[in-house]
């Protein structure tokens, strides 16, 4: 199963994805997370990544490409990963495409998690992120247990610098601008379901699975 989870900033991709991922035991190739975790260690590529994030840009094609790259050669993404945050580019999908066909594969479906402006903002407004695992929580749709502390591994959890309102409105018009050409780029080859993403956590991820089910 290899699968992309696409939508606007905040309609939950990354919450969605991480429980595909624990359900079907597969892994996750997380854009975002890999440029965190490369900034945390002090990589050059994730140093270089995180002046576009900081900005509220998109990180260039060409890192972006790189870091899917390296993890795609990597052997437990042979059979099966789910792609999240990536690509968020007409250009990247043809990277990817590219990337897959050399290793005689291809995507198998493209989920598209559809919502409206305002439920975004209010999302990414109450989003919080654990500092330690990367974890990803809601103030209200998806609270932790304990407030400020992650329910997964005890981290301290913070607001993304990203989640501001400011950064969110130019996030979306970029989201409007580059990534949703995507969805005809995905349309057309006939790898593309609807899922509606103005409802409960559990509720898209449900939908998500009806979608999932029907390909095998
Ligand atoms: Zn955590």
């Amino acid at each position: 199963m290899k699968i992309l989870v696409m939508g606007p900033p905040g309609a939950g991709k990354g919450s969605q994805s991480a429980k595909i991922m624990e359900h079907y035991d597969i892994p996750s190739i997380s854009t975002g997370q890999m440029f965190r975790d490369a900034y945390n260690n002090n990589e050059k590529i994730g140093i270089e990544a995180m002046k576009y994030i900081e900005n509220g840009n998109l990180v260039s094609d060409e890192i972006t490409n790189e870091i899917v790259r390296l993890r795609l050669n990597k052997e437990d993404t042979l059979d099966s990963f789910i792609l999240d945050g990536y690509p968020r580019t007409v250009a990247q999908a043809e990277a990817l495409d590219d990337m897959l066909e050399e290793r005689g594969t291809k995507l198998d479906a493209v989920i598209n998690i559809l919502s409206s402006h305002d439920v975004l903002f209010e999302r990414m407004e109450k989003r919080r992120v654990c500092k330690d695992c990367g974890a990803t929580y809601h103030l209200k749709f998806k609270p932790p247990v304990k407030e400020g502390v992650c329910d997964v591994c005890g981290g301290e959890l913070y607001q993304r610098q990203d989640d501001t309102f400011e950064s969110v409105k130019r996030r979306l018009e970029i989201y409007e601008d580059k990534t949703k050409p995507l969805l005809d780029y995905y349309e057309k080859k006939g790898t593309l379901y609807q899922v509606n993403g103005m409802q409960s956590f559990d509720n898209v991820y449900k939908d998500i699975v009806l979608v999932l089910e029907d390909l095998s």
